[in-house]
């Protein structure tokens, strides 16, 4: 018999084809990143659980784990992963707290975004309506969520690190709740796949699963590549898909006008005025400059916060005016706080004058930022390093530079073969997540880092700050044209 789950239902909330997929167990298998990011869950679901005093159930089968529950309501004890059957509904509660005459509910996220909050409550109104539904009263629902400003200083303090959030009232304003489950018990029982509905749940409340399969099945130049988002959808919902099928008397927004146009003349096009400006803005020689980093939802150390970016490797080409380029590179080794020897290795290396050369600058700002707020020491030079900091994404995001290629991308990964037919398939790791996870799994977690993947984070870096380079020399080259 189809059992809908607090999974289950909310992928159906999410489309109707999720739920179908994710019933059959036919979802593509999570990426490194996302593997990660689901890791993160249970290492902070033991801190939160600190907090109480309760019976875990998680260990149980099925079965033993629903019989159980209802022997500790009974003797009215504080339960982790409290399971709940009725009809064809189930719910496990991450924890379930006596309150009187009724109980609390409490949703262990291990999430740090406080905007994050309105994802959770249909999730916690599923859990009350199957929880009512057996017969008990659910006095009050919460979220047990990271707190962003803690600071690790020693051994890890659950009563810092969570911060409870009540959202009762919030979860009590949810409604349709029977109406859904019935359609997506519907759903789950129909042997036909339910169709590709493509709208702005898609990305919402979580990048979908399916995304690359049924955008796939979008003409090449589609309008979702467009970089207004409301005007895209409005096309796209009133059937407008190609972007050669957008009527001409339709005005678009001017980086929408040169996506359109590169499109409908399979070409580049190029703001060279603009571009000449944002050369001139680069004063050699240019440091080109890329971190990598990783992130946790506990903190590992100290003076460190949830989820905070902590740099472990980055490359620097240092470019003279004559093209000659210096390379320098750093890799920790996994075996402590990565932050302090590269800090002291990269004063070391950008000195002097020079633009600081990166892509995508709010990045490399925001990990700077925090280096010289947790290691004062290095304040002073940090600054001078922030406020030489250019970004060579200005063009591409501003739209000088465009390929019907880029695919309404303005990302180092779609610029470099765009502008100089080069790109990273040939290397072991091609993008900052394998590189960032990799990195975690490898030499931190599991310690098993060799030479050879010392070598292919250390190639991949480096490819990104030698791409800052081509790509320099690529729009050189653009504005010296006729
Ligand atoms: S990508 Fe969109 S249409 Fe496809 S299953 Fe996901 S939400 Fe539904």
């Amino acid at each position: 018999m189809p059992i809908l789950t607090k999974s289950k239902y909310i992928k159906g909330l999410q489309c109707q084809r999720l739920l179908w997929f994710a019933d059959r167990k036919r979802l593509p298998e999570p990426d490194l990143m996302q593997q990660h990011r689901f890791s993160q869950g249970p290492i902070f679901e033991k801190y939160a659980k600190q907090l109480f005093t309760g019976i875990e159930l998680g260990d149980l089968d099925f079965n033993q784990n629903i019989e159980k529950t209802k022997e500790l309501i009974n003797e009215n004890k504080t339960i982790f992963e409290a399971g709940f059957k009725i009809e064809d509904l189930f719910v496990r509660s991450d924890i379930f707290e006596p309150n009187g005459d009724g109980w609390n509910l409490y949703e262990i996220k291990a999430s740090s975004d406080e905007k994050k909050l309105p994802i959770y409550y249909d999730d916690l109104a599923f859990q009350k309506y199957v929880i009512e539904k057996c017969g008990l009263k659910v006095k009050k629902c919460f979220v047990l969520k990271l707190n962003k400003e803690y600071v690790k200083n020693g051994e890890i303090e659950p009563e810092k690190l969570v911060e409870k959030h009540d959202v009762t009232e919030n979860v009590e304003l949810i409604e349709g709740i029977d109406e859904n489950a019935e359609k997506y018990l519907e759903t789950i029982k129909s042997e036909d796949e339910p169709p590709i509905t493509i709208s702005v749940n898609c990305n919402k409340p979580y990048e979908c699963a399916l995304k690359q399969h049924c955008w796939g099945t979008l003409p090449e130049n589609n309008v979702l590549h467009l970089t207004n988002w409301r005007q895209y959808w409005k096309l796209f919902n009133e059937g407008i898909v190609d972007i050669k099928d957008i009527p001409k008397d339709v005005e678009l927004k001017p980086k929408d006008e040169v996506i359109r146009k590169a499109v409908a003349g399979c070409q580049v096009v190029v703001a060279k005025e603009e571009i000449k400006h944002f050369l001139k803005t680069l004063k050699y020689p240019l440091y080109h400059f890329d971190f990598e980093t990783f992130d946790t939802a506990v903190p590992l150390y100290d003076n460190s916060r949830p989820y905070q970016k902590i740099p472990f490797q980055y490359s620097l080409h240092i470019q003279q005016k004559d093209s000659s380029l210096e390379h320098f590179e750093y890799l920790a080794s996994g075996d402590e706080d990565p932050r302090i020897k590269l800090l002291e290795q990269l004063k070391d290396e950008i000195k002097g004058k020079g633009s600081v050369v990166v892509f995508n600058k709010s990045f490399e700002k925001s990990v700077l930022t925090k280096l010289a707020e947790d290691f004062p020491e290095h304040k002073d030079w940090i600054e001078v390093v922030l406020s030489r900091l250019v970004d060579l994404a200005v063009p591409f995001q501003a739209f000088h530079y465009y390929c019907p290629t880029q695919k309404g991308s303005y990302s180092i990964k779609k610029v470099l073969p765009a502008i100089t037919g080069k790109d990273y398939s040939n290397l072991e790791i091609n993008n900052g997540g394998d590189a960032s996870i990799g990195y975690f799994n490898n030499f931190i977690k599991e310690k098993t880092g060799d030479n050879k993947f010392r070598q292919d984070l250390l190639n991949y870096c480096g490819l990104d700050t030698e791409a800052m380079v081509w790509i320099v020399d690529e729009l050189n080259k653009l504005i010296n044209l006729n």
